[in-house]
C-alpha cells in the first residue's frame, strides 16, 4: 500500500534498522523503543491487523511466530514480551500488521 509507513520500509523507500528479512517477513528495531531490546516483526505482505487474516494466512502467521523466536533467540533474549496491538480500539497505530518483540539480553542490560 502506497501511503503505508511499512510497506515504505518493506520496499526500502524509508530507512529501518533492518535485524532480520527473508521472504515473507521483515524484523526492524522500533524507532521508539520501549526495552532495551524492542523490534517488530512484520509480514511483507499489507495486512491490516489480525481483525482482518483468514485461514489463506495461516502458514504465514505460523512462519511470523516461529521466525520471531529465532530472532529473539539471535538478539541474545532469554525471554521476551509479545505485543500485538489489534484495530484502533486495541491502541494499533500503524495499519499494517507488526508484533512487538521487547526484552533484555546481556548485548542489552538495562
Ligand atoms: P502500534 O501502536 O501500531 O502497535 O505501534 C507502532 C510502532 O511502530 C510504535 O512502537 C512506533 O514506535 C513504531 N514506528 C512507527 N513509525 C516507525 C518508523 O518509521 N520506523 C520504525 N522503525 N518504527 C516505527
Ligand atoms: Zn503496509
Amino acid at each position: 500500500m502506497s501511503d503505508c509507513i511499512f510497506c515504505k520500509i518493506v520496499n526500502k523507500q524509508i530507512p529501518a534498522k533492518v535485524i532480520y528479512e527473508d521472504e515473507y517477513v521483515i524484523a526492524f528495531n522500533d524507532i521508539f523503543p520501549k526495552a532495551p531490546v524492542h523490534f517488530l516483526v512484520v509480514p511483507k505482505a499489507h495486512i491490516e491487523s489480525l481483525l482482518t487474516v483468514d485461514h489463506s494466512h495461516q502458514a504465514l502467521l505460523g512462519h511470523l511466530n516461529l521466525t520471531l523466536v529465532k530472532i529473539a533467540k539471535d538478539q541474545g533474549l532469554k525471554g521476551f514480551k509479545l505485543a500485538v496491538n489489534t484495530g484502533i480500539e486495541g491502541g494499533q497505530e500503524v495499519m499494517h500488521l507488526h508484533y512487538h518483540v521487547m526484552g533484555k539480553s546481556a548485548h542489552h542490560p538495562l
